[in-house]
């Protein structure tokens, strides 16, 4: 292929990650807030995490008050722009909508969009820090957990420092959704807003590593860990170390930093896992240009647990599943190539401690698909070497807390979002990390201030 219709190759796959859904038009935003029933006691208010007061924002939006609405979803969820895009809101806030018994729910993801858009457009400062108190939080972790505590705690007047050990916070927001849901530039804008009240974020600095534990237990008043979840685990297959084989995070993390080549152009992907990051790294593969994706999945549709919309979008990209198939080995050739993968036919068992049915290999089903590149999206596994050298109680790397207080083993430290998720416990999604962030922040004011009552 020439240079030119390489360049030209290159820039039409770079298209293809520019955010896909289009914000609503003033006049769209305008007739959609005046459909708004402005319920009192409303449902939609309730099944959001964050309890947004959506009828106060749509009506801020029906009346020409855009910076009053922004401020409105900020204020109780300050990643609200980042939520706007990648809430599962059939499930939440518009599941809830009483339109959806007569008519259509009012579309409150797009509404929620429309004014944060205007707000990060207009370059608005939304909030002013409180009055400095004279308490010190160490936040580890800047992702939506950590950048929502932290915008708490300076509003109650903490000094707050947040490490975080990318060049960039945001966390999964930056790194892990992908950028034709999430656009980076909405989540810089919402780590800005958290940095102009003087939030201090120390960038590149992985705790444990570049900066001790001993240093942040020594150095500050109270602790909040929001360092989510790590790597995909391994499958325990043979051919995982084949060239081809990928990390799913670290794969969709690529297309965010990295420039965007053609080096999926015409390939047959493989991915393995049938959660959100498994979705995200199948549409990331076809905007990259190959030729055919497939999604393998041990369980059925009923068990998988991306969202609904997650799935439409992806079959929408064509993207196929093969349901009760699993990996047995990755084939690869003399170079060390990936060339195809080994599976076997499943079936679902009874159902497990967990209340999930088990699925069992249907003896002699075993068949070869060919592939080029095979992605890895079964999970994430934990940081479980930085909790125990903060010597603090986990359960197979998710941290025990108190679920009132979010105070963990140790009575200075707390833990939030994705790192307290699993075992039962949380659920892993930008809104719910947002209102836990908040909910660790109040808790650590309330024991900062009954403690200061304690010594008076
Ligand atoms: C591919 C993918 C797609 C997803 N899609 C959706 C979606 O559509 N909708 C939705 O609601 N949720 C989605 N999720 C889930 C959602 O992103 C997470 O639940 C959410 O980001 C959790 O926030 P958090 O702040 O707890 O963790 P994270 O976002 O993971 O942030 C943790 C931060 O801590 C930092 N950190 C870790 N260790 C250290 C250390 N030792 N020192 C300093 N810093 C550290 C990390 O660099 C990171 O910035 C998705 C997740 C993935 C992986
Ligand atoms: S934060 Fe999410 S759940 Fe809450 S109102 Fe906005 S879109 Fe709905």
């Amino acid at each position: 292929m020439s240079g030119c219709n390489q360049s030209s190759l290159v820039e039409g796959l770079m298209k293809n990650f520019q955010e896909v859904q289009v914000g609503l038009t003033k006049q769209e935003a305008l007739e959609e807030s005046n459909r708004c029933l402005y319920c009192y006691d409303a449902p939609c208010i309730n099944a959001c995490p964050t309890s947004i007061d959506i009828p106060s924002f749509i009506k801020k939006i029906a009346s020409g008050n855009v910076k009053g609405s922004a401020k409105t979803i900020m204020q109780a969820n300050p990643v609200g722009a980042s939520c706007s895009r990648v809430c599962p809101t059939e499930e939440l806030c518009e599941g809830a909508c009483v339109l959806n018994h007569s008519t259509k729910p009012i579309m409150i993801g797009n509404l929620q969009r429309y004014a944060t858009d205007w707000a990060i457009q207009n370059e608005q400062v939304l909030f002013e820090p409180g009055s400095e108190n004279g308490k010190s939080v160490a936040i580890i972790g800047g992702g939506p957990a950590g950048l929502s505590a932290a915008r708490e705690l300076r509003l109650l007047g903490y000094q707050v420092t947040i490490f975080e050990a990318e060049e960039k916070a945001g966390g999964l927001n930056t790194y892990g959704i992908v950028s034709f849901r999430l656009p980076q530039a909405v989540s810089y804008w919402e780590v800005q807003q958290v940095e102009q009240l003087g939030v201090k974020i120390q960038y590149n600095t992985r705790i444990g590593q570049d900066l001790s534990v001993e240093d942040v237990m020594n150095n500050f008043d109270f602790i909040l860990l929001a360092i989510g979840m790590s790597k995909v685990p391994n499958i325990g297959i043979a051919g995982e170390e084949l060239a081809g084989v990928y990390d799913a995070i670290d794969f969709v993390k690529e297309t965010k930093v990295k420039p965007i080549t053609d080096r999926f152009m015409g390939k047959k992907v493989m991915v393995i896992g049938a959660g959100n990051t498994a979705i995200d790294a199948a549409t990331c593969s076809v905007r990259l240009g190959a030729e055919n994706v497939k999604i393998l999945y041990r369980r059925t549709k009923e068990e998988m647990t991306a969202y609904d919309f997650e799935y439409e979008f992806a079959k929408q990209d064509g993207v196929e599943f093969r349901w009760l198939t699993a990996p047995v080995r990755i084939v690869g050739d003399e170079q060390g190539n990936v060339t195809g993968i080994e599976c076997i036919k499943m079936k679902l068992d009874s159902a497990g401690d967990d209340g999930r049915r088990r699925p069992v290999p249907i003896q002699d089903s075993k068949f070869i698909m060919e592939a080029d590149a095979v992605i890895k999206a079964i999970g994430q596994t934990r940081y479980i070497e930085l909790i125990e050298q903060f010597e603090l109680l986990h359960d197979g790397g998710v941290i025990k807390i108190n679920q009132e207080t979010y105070q963990t083993s140790k009575a200075k430290v707390f833990a939030c979002g994705d790192a307290i998720f699993g075992k039962g416990q949380g659920e892993a999604m930008v809104v719910s990390a947002a209102q836990q962030g908040k909910d660790s922040a109040y808790a650590i004011h309330k024991l900062a201030t009954s403690t200061e009552l304690e010594m008076a």
